[in-house]
Order: C-alpha cells, then structure tokens, then sequence
C-alpha cells in the first residue's frame, strides 16, 4: 500500500492526539490531506513598504527597530516600532515574555506579517508572525515567500504552520509515488473539457505561484479549483448511479394487477383522470411489472393531483397480493392522507392502517401487529414507518410524498423492508418541488422521473396581490366578505429569526387580534408547538368548514388540501423563498371559485424584495419560480439537499459550480461501463460514505 493512502499516522511527527484532530477535520487517511483545501491565501511573496500599508491589509513589512517599551494603557503590552525607507508602524503584543523584549532590541532588523490596524500609535500590527534578519550589511538573507501562503480550515489545537507542514509531506508524497493518486480522467477527455490535471492542480492550490490570480482563487474559479470540483461532482453522480443499480440487481414482485379494484376505484371518484395522470399511471404501471424494483419520481406542482395517482400504484400493489405503504414528512400530512386512503379504500374492503410517532401504547402494538401478519394492508404514516421495529408482511410499494423532506438514506433503508419476502419494494417518490433540470440530474440521478405537467380542469388561477401592512384593515375586511360568502380562509405567519417559539408566538397574537377584529367567524389556530392531537383536530374542523379562517405557521406548507379555501393572506412574504410561497399559496386555489393570496409586506420593501414578490404575483408556474429561487438563493434551499447528502461535498459548491452540471452528465455517460474508473472516483471523493449511500 502508498504511503497516501495511509492513515495519516503514517507522517512524520503523526501520533494519535494529532490524528484524533485531524479527523475532526475528516482528514483520515494522508492523500486526505491534498484534497483539504485552502480557505483563502496570504500574499506574502512581496515586502509592503510601510508608507503604502492601509488599515485592514494583510503585509509583509521589514524595518529596524526604533523604540521598544512596555506601556501601560488598559492592557500592558509590548510595543516596537519599526522604520523602513519609506514610513513607520509598530508591532504590538500583549503577550509576550521578557526574551521578546530582548530579542526585539532598538537596530535589530525585523520581517512581519500580519493584519494591520489602525491603533493609538497608527498603523500597527498586533500579535504579528515575525523573524529577526540577518545584522547589517553581509548578513544572511532570509528569502520571501516563493507562493502565496495558503490558510486552511483548522481546528482547535492545530495551528496553520502544522497543518501547512502536514500538507507539505502529503505533496512531497505525491510527488515520488504520483501513481497512487492516478489521473483517472483519459487525456482525451482532459482535451474536450479543458481539465488541468489533477497533480497540478493539487500542487497549485496548495501553493499557488506568485502570479496566480489570487482573487479567482479565493472564489474558487480557478481552474485548478474546477478541474477538482468537477471530479467531485462526478463522482457523486457516479455514486448515485451505482446505489441504483445495485438496488436494481434485487428482486422485486411483480405487481401486474387485474384492473378490478382500480376500476372500482376510478368509478367511484367524482372526477376523470387528466391526461398527465393517465401517463404517469402508465409509466409507473410499466415499472411495477418488472422484476426489478422500481425507482421512480414524480414531480408535479402543487394541486396537480399526486395523490390519486399514488392510490392507483398501491391498488396494483394490493391486487397483487401485497402491502403499499405510504409516507409524509409531517403528521399533519400522513393524517390527511389517512383519512382519504381510508375514504377511498375502506369502500373497496381494503383496511387501512396508521402509524406515525405520537401512536403509543396498545394502539401501535395493534398498529404493527396488522402491519405484521399483513391483516393491514394499506399503510399511511410518516418516518415512524422506516423504523427497525416495524415489520411488514410483505410489502410491494413504498410511496414517499415530498421526496425532499427525506435523504437518499432513508430512502435506502427501505430496501430492508422488503427482506422478509426476499425482495425489495418499488418505491414511488413524489414531489411538488419543481427542481430545473440540471439540479435535478445531480440530486436525483438513482431516480427516473415522471412529470404531471397538466392541472386538473376546471381551476382558476390564484390571483397574487402585494399589499403594503398599512392596509391591513382592508385585508381583514376582505377575509370577512370572502367568509361573510360561505368561503375559508388561511392566514399564515411566517419565520421570525429562524425561531419556531417566536414563529408560534407570534401566530398565537394575530390569531387574537384577528378573533377581535372578526367575532362573527370562527377562527382556528395550528402551529408547529401544538400536540399533534390539537393540531389535528383543528384541521379536521377546518376541512369539515367548521373553521372559517385558520392561523396558521409554515406548517401547512405541504400537501394540505381544502378546496373551499379560496384566501389565503402571507405576513412578512419577504422572509420565504419563493418555492416555499409557491407551496403555501398552493393551498388555494382547488376549487372552482377565484382564489386570492394577499402577499401583506411590512413597508418599506427593499428593491430586491420587490422584485422577488414580483416573481410571484406575473407566473404560477412553479417552474420558473424554481428556477429564479435558485438563482436568488442557491440549490441547498431549493432542494431541501442539507438532507440529501449533497451538501455534504469538499470542493464542489452546486451553486456556485452550477455550470458544470452539464459536463458532469456528460462525463458520466462518456464513463458509461467503467466500473473501474467509477469506483477509484469514488472511493477518493466519498470515501466509506459511499458504502454507506449503498449499503444502508
Ligand atoms: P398534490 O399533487 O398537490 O398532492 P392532490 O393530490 O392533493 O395534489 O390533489 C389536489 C386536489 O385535486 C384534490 O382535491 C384532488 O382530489 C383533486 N384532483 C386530483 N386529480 C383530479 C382530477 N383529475 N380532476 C379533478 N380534481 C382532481
Ligand atoms: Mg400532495
């Protein structure tokens, strides 16, 4: 084995202590190390003469030292000053041991580097790093810098000069064993994509020239920086590629349904199938009649009807003599589908169970023993369903709303689910996150993808206003007209400060002034601190139009589904993404009346926010709102992909190197049947992770 590839303790001067810190910074293994890369760089490859420092620049300055007294202001500290050619600047410590004072004698000649500040003498340097030069003429030079100064993302107990020291041993490394990092990329792909190759570019960010473009480095748009972005965006994908096909190498029952109970099922819905419904069904028909397990996603936007498309795939499930089960992020969502799965399906003799966290006692014994002995056949609940203690008789279909509420993780662990019979579940995502192409390819490359691009007939497009909070009483008159006809109405309070407490807090108070302002409706109250059981009884009242307005907080984004609400009023819109408003104000606009979203603004409204909310009231188009989300506020919110594993990258930036998508989709092909190149790839960017992503 190379020495790279070795835990670090193999360096020089590693013991357990240093290797035990270093692993804080997941550097494990040495070539680790070379893939660690530089925060930013110091210049410190020319001396700055002192008449030209500026307050806040970091510099190299050389002088001789002209005064050195221990004054006493608020702190005692140790200031020498120093005289070059061209100004004055003093050194400043206030830490410091008599041998300092001493070394820095009046005519010693001294180097420092080090941040300069404006102070009570002028421009000094606190704390510098500092070497004494040789004395007067004749005497030793020591040389400046030959490259930038790289600094590196650290931690407690392992300074810079360690760490840069431990990078030099790994480069020196590389250097005489250069085949245990190979090049893996063929030359000829190198050529078509412009890639500098991989030891270069290592070497160059580790140490970059004196004319390296400092600035493009810090940003991380050096090439050298996108050659090794690249290659980790690939390997990523490479990754995903791979954890599909090893979940398609399992078995899965073949889920080929008579019609009966799906036309039984069509026949008693109150309306027909869209077009977009009807070609999704048969993609995922296609799917479940394969031995291998179905991997698939729909995306459609809010409203578009996900959730009749998800029955008719559990229906083939069920008729083919296993279980479906399907899973929501929330409990509010899992509830609601709980109560249509059983509206559709208790008709059809079909018995629907329920599980989600707050079921305790004898209720999820009874849960899990139906769930068992296969007695349940039709299961709704959230990620309680994924826990080790649930046990399924032998289930066929794994449906999962909103995808991305949920890792590729969990999505794997359903594979255990299946075991029991021997094979692994189909599994059907469904999203309302409309993601662009490109991102999607990276997030979602395991998956194939199927789009419900048609709304059901009949809707009429939700009208958006912005409206300024000084005609706040307007809005409240509205609610009541709109209420006053028969209509619900939502009211939902946003985000304060990232905090939930502050969020519930304040939807707590609106939702009295409002009972104040409106005595004749009732009004009800879901946030994200009630117990669940309080929370489910409001919505409950709500969907029955018990509750003419509800207060709500973001929890309610998602999936819930009340048609004769036909109003619903956002506080403090400028706070969400617009992904996000696009999923609340998705809540209306169900039925058939005109449906309105007041976008009520605190004035005055920075221009960008004016912009932003201007996205919302010209397009209901969610994906055009997606993609001018990402390009405001970048894929980790547009993706939910802090879950996703995504984020979790060393180099690559998906924001940032959005760009490259598209070569790495090309790459990706151009390495189709390359298992070996795939698995150095990686191997050397996710490392034991990647046995993770495919062995969950
Ligand atoms: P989403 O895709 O946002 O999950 P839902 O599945 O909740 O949407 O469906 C939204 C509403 O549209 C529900 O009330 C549902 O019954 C209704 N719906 C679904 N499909 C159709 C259709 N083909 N025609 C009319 N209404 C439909
Ligand atoms: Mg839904």
């Amino acid at each position: 084995m190379s020495t790279l590839d070795a835990p670090v303790t193999a360096l020089k001067g590693v013991g357990e202590a240093l290797a035990i810190k270093l692993g804080r910074l997941s550097i494990e293994r040495v070539s680790d190390l070379l893939f660690h890369l530089p925060l930013r760089y110091q210049d410190r490859t020319r001396l700055t003469p002192m008449g030209t420092l500026r307050a806040g620049q970091e510099a190299v300055i050389e002088g001789e030292v002209t005064a050195n007294d221990v004054v006493k202001g608020r702190r005692r500290s140790l200031l020498v000053r120093l005289r070059d050619a061209s100004g004055i600047v003093s050194l400043r410590f206030f830490h410091f041991a008599p041998a300092q004072q001493q070394q820095l004698h009046v005519g010693a000649r001294v180097r420092a580097f080090g941040e300069a500040r404006a102070g009570a003498t002028g421009l000094e340097l606190y704390h510098p790093e500092y070497s004494l030069m040789g004395h007067g003429p004749g005497g030793a030079e020591t040389p400046i810098d030959e490259h930038f100064t790289p600094i590196y993302p650290t931690t407690e107990g392992l300074n810079q000069p360690r760490l840069r020291a431990l990078v030099q041993q790994a480069l020196g490394l590389l250097e005489s064993e250069p085949e245990a990092l190979p090049e893996v990329l063929p030359d000829a792909l190198r050529r078509r994509f412009g890639l500098m190759g991989l030891h270069v570019s290592l070497a160059l960010l580790h140490q970059p020239p004196p004319d390296a473009d400092i600035d493009q480095l810090g940003a991380g748009q050096h090439p050298a920086t996108r050659r090794l972005a690249l290659e980790e965006l690939l390997a990523h994908r490479l990754s995903l590629r791979e954890v599909r096909q090893r979940i398609q190498q399992d078995g899965a029952p073949l889920l080929s349904a008579g019609r009966g109970l799906q036309a039984r099922f069509l026949a008693q819905l109150p309306f027909a199938l869209t077009g977009a419904q009807q070609r999704v069904l048969e993609e995922i028909v296609l799917d479940l009649a394969r031995p291998a397990p179905m991997l698939r996603l729909v995306q459609g936007d809010v409203g578009s009807g996900k959730t009749v498309v998800a029955a008719m795939a559990a229906l083939a499930a069920l008729e083919s003599h296993c279980q479906a089960a399907i899973m929501a992020p929330t409990e509010i969502l899992a509830e609601q589908h709980y109560r249509s799965f059983q509206a559709w399906f208790e008709p059809l003799g079909v018995e629907v169970a329920w599980l989600a966290g707050k079921l305790k006692g004898k209720a999820r014994l009874d849960a899990k023993a139906a769930i068992a002995d296969g007695r349940a056949r039709m299961v709704v609940g959230t990620h309680a369903l994924f826990q080790g203690d649930v046990h399924f008789q032998r289930l066929g279909l794994a449906i999962i709303d909103e995808q991305h509420r949920f890792g590729v993780h969990q999505r794997l662990a359903l594979r255990e689910k299946g075991e029991a019979g021997g094979l692994t579940p189909h599994q059907l995502i469904m999203t309302a996150t409309p993601i662009p192409r490109t991102l999607a390819m990276s997030a979602y490359a395991d998956l194939d993808v199927s789009l419900i691009d048609e709304l059901p007939p009949g809707r009429t497009p939700v009208k958006t206003v912005v409206v300024s909070d000084e005609r706040r009483p307007e809005v409240v008159q509205r609610i009541e007209r709109a209420c006053g006809e028969g209509r619900q109405a939502y009211w939902v309070c946003t985000l304060i400060e990232e905090s939930e407490a502050l969020q519930c807090q304040a939807a707590e108070v609106t939702c009295e002034e409002l009972t104040e302002a409106l005595p004749e409706l009732a009004i009800g109250l879901v946030h994200g601190r009630m117990k669940a059981a309080e929370k489910a009884a409001v919505m409950a009242a709500f969907k029955e139009g018990e509750v003419d307005l509800l207060v709500a907080t973001t929890v309610i984004e998602v999936g819930v589904d009340v048609p004769n609400a036909s109003l619903m009023v956002i506080e403090n819109p400028e706070r969400l993404g617009l992904s996000q408003l696009h999923q609340l104000r998705g809540r209306v606009g169900r039925g058939s009346t005109a449906s309105f979203c007041v976008l009520l603004y605190p004035a005055p409204l920075s221009q960008s926010s004016r912009q932003r909310l201007g996205v919302m009231r010209e397009t209901s188009d969610g994906f055009r709102i997606a993609e001018k989300d990402l390009e405001l506020r970048g894929p980790g919110e547009v993706l939910g992909t802090r879950q996703t594993g995504l984020a979790q990258m060393k180099i690559a930036d998906l924001e940032r190197d959005a760009d490259l998508l598209d070569s790495v989709s090309a790459l990706a092909q151009a390495l189709e049947g390359d298992a070996n190149t795939a698995a150095v790839l990686i191997r050397r960017w996710l490392g034991d992770a990647a046995g993770r992503y495919g062995q969950v």
